[in-house]
């Protein structure tokens, strides 16, 4: 699979991540994501805090947050 964001540019890029909501394909240049800290969620029966990536791709994560696509 090919980058989603860089084929609509005229570039070619295989894609290394697949955001779940849009479906699209993105490559290492287009990917955005960020940690998630869990710590808040650790409780008696999960008594381990986990930190957990989320991966958008960049229409999707202009929309999402204030950052503008590349
Ligand atoms: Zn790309
Ligand atoms: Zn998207």
């Amino acid at each position: 699979m090919n980058c989603y964001d860089c084929r609509s540019r005229g570039r070619t890029n295989a894609a290394i991540g697949l955001y779940h909501s849009c479906g699209a394909g993105v490559c290492a240049d287009c990917l955005r994501w960020e940690a998630h800290d869990h710590a808040k969620h650790a409780n008696p029966g999960n008594a381990t805090p986990r930190t957990t990536r989320y991966l958008t791709c960049p229409a999707c994560d202009a929309v999402l947050t204030t950052r503008q696509p590349a």
